[in-house]
């Protein structure tokens, strides 16, 4: 007979929005053993973006601690002993490999049985690799994909003990544009590829791409732009020696990195829920089309209701706040009461060697540059505003203090009409002292 546990709430993955989900279930308090979460990693939730800043540290052991959730948003650390003091059940190195949302159940790869009231699937998105596209040798020894500590952990141990140091990152998202400032920062040598003709291309305009391009070489990364990566080399232990590019060039490589994108984490729950733009669709309180189902993070598309459009967001502030909207909808229905729709305003960071910048709104229609965005300036600081429909509707700091952040971030809310781009750089350039 199949082990079998029931709760009244369970959450699918221990990412995240796990973490802020739970956190949100103990407020003021939770009865004890009335919620799981299973997870297939074998630590608690933690802030996954320290992964390529704070936790990566080649020279030193790497401590996860410091990055349990919810430490980023200034609450409290949940350490392994937090979830056990609130009664919640982490069930850890547990992979869920089916579920029967109609019978409400889960079966882990160990055979046990969970039951449920209430399942939040939070399975967060898996890393898209180049094997699934028959890349020639992408099996190879020493290429890396990085989503969790054990990825991390692995590629550490494999740079201790290379004896040289060449590295290629592939990709310019944000695990490219942050990983290729922690090697080199560790005196590696890196060279950047990515297809689009400029870095973090989904965010950033070209003028804000050529500042930290300009600011990436002076550090010694080399970056080759518009540029795809078509198999690999290897040596008789079958370990990555080169990368073969379409131009027809090779570059040497101890150690690759692979960032091509990722996939949301859905196909357990194929056929038994609606799905929309490739993750699981949800009306604005995180409900799936199936009763007691709901999905957050990284997995849900959601109506995101200041663009009147379904997006699915990979950004762990709607990983947040998703889990925190979902959780106070399941309480607030309990108690027959109604909360607001969830209202996303997209807000977007990053940090790289000494450099950090913030995003909010949306980065559509025009877009005009302010400040100073000269890599070789001693302290660059610059922005840029996005412009539709003669409104102001995203906003983006490099290098600002906490009240310009702010600032913009209220304008990116609030949306003022404009006048002229001319008018908007100038407002920009008196926001952060440069004129
Ligand atoms: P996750 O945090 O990925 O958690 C999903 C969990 O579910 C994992 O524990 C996974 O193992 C588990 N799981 C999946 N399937 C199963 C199963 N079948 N059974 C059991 N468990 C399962 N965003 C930013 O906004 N800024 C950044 O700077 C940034 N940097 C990043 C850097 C890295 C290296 C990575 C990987 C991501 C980064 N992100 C960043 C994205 C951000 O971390 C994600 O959007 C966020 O983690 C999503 O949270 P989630 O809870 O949906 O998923």
């Amino acid at each position: 007979m199949a082990e079998e546990k029931s709760f009244k709430y369970v959450i699918v993955g221990a990412g995240v929005s796990a973490g802020y989900a739970a956190r949100e279930f103990a407020i003021p308090d939770l009865k004890h053993g009335e919620l799981a979460i299973i997870s297939n990693e074998p630590v608690p939730p933690y802030e996954r973006p320290e992964l390529t800043k704070g936790y990566i540290e080649f020279k030193t052991n790497t401590n996860l601690a410091k990055d349990y959730v919810c430490g980023e948003t200034g609450e409290q650390r949940q350490c392994p002993q937090w979830y056990k003091d609130k009664g919640i059940e982490m069930i850890l190195s547990t992979e869920i490999v089916k579920a029967d949302l109609a019978a409400k159940s889960l079966v882990s790869s160990h055979g046990k049985i969970f039951k449920y009231q209430n399942l939040i699937v939070a399975t967060g998105s898996t890393c898209s690799r180049f094997s699934e596209f028959g890349v020639q040798d992408a099996n190879a020894k020493n290429i890396f994909y990085l989503r969790d500590t054990k990825d991390l952990d692995q590629l550490a141990l494999t740079m201790e003990t290379k004896k040289k140091r060449t590295v290629v990152v592939i990709g310019g998202g944000y695990i490219g544009f942050e990983i290729s400032a922690s090697l080199r920062v560790n005196n590696y040598d890196v060279t950047m590829i990515f297809p689009e003709p400029w870095i973090m291309h989904q965010i950033f305009t070209a003028e804000i791409a050529s500042f930290y391009q300009g600011y990436y070489e002076d550090k010694g990364i080399k970056i080759i732009k518009s540029t795809r990566a078509t198999g690999f080399n290897t040596n008789s232990n079958g370990e990555v020696t080169e990368v073969k590019l379409d131009d027809g060039r090779t570059l040497e490589a101890d150690i690759v990195i692979v960032d091509i994108g990722g996939t949301p984490m859905t196909s357990i729950f194929r056929g038994q829920v609606e799905e929309d733009k490739g993750g699981i669709k949800t009306d604005g309180f995180f409900k799936t089309s199936i009763s007691d189902v709901y999905a957050i993070g990284d997995v849900a598309t959601f109506p995101m209701k200041r663009y009147g459009d379904m997006r699915r967001v990979e950004h762990v502030d709607h990983a947040r706040k998703s889990a925190e909207h979902a959780v106070k909808a399941i309480k607030a229905a309990e108690e027959g009461k109604l909360i607001q729709e969830y209202d996303y305003f997209p807000f977007l960071y990053s940090r790289a060697f000494d450099l950090s910048w913030q995003f909010y709104g949306d980065n559509v229609g025009q877009s005009v540059l302010f400040g100073d965005n000269d890599p070789k300036s001693p302290k660059p600081k610059f922005g840029t505003y996005w412009v539709k429909d003669g409104k102001v509707v995203g906003a983006f700091l490099e290098g600002g203090v906490m009240e310009e952040n702010k600032a913009i971030a209220r304008v990116a809310r609030t949306q003022p009409s404009v006048g002229s781009l001319e008018v908007l750089s100038n407002v920009g350039e008196l926001l952060i002292g440069s004129r």
